[in-house]
């Protein structure tokens, strides 16, 4: 798209994993702007626990990776 576009806090704009997002807001120069998406975003993977599975010993712990995901992100997103 060649023509600028008029962003302004409260418009949708896709997050960078292509969800509807709104501003939340909009540097001065309007080269970055921050968008909050209310998906589900994969955050990082974590060793966790298993506790579902009985063990013999604590030192022994089972544990399992587990993908942690976070909604309410805020992404800076250079335009
Ligand atoms: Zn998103």
């Amino acid at each position: 798209m060649l023509a600028k576009m008029e962003l302004k806090v409260g418009d949708v704009y896709k997050c960078p994993e292509g969800h509807k997002a709104s501003i939340v807001w909009i540097s001065e120069s309007e080269k970055v702007i921050a968008v909050k998406c209310h998906y589900n975003h994969f955050y990082k993977v974590a060793k966790v626990a298993d506790h579902t599975k009985p063990s013999l010993s604590y030192r022994s712990h089972p544990t399992e990776e587990k993908k942690i995901y976070t909604k309410d992100m805020v992404f800076l997103i250079r335009i």
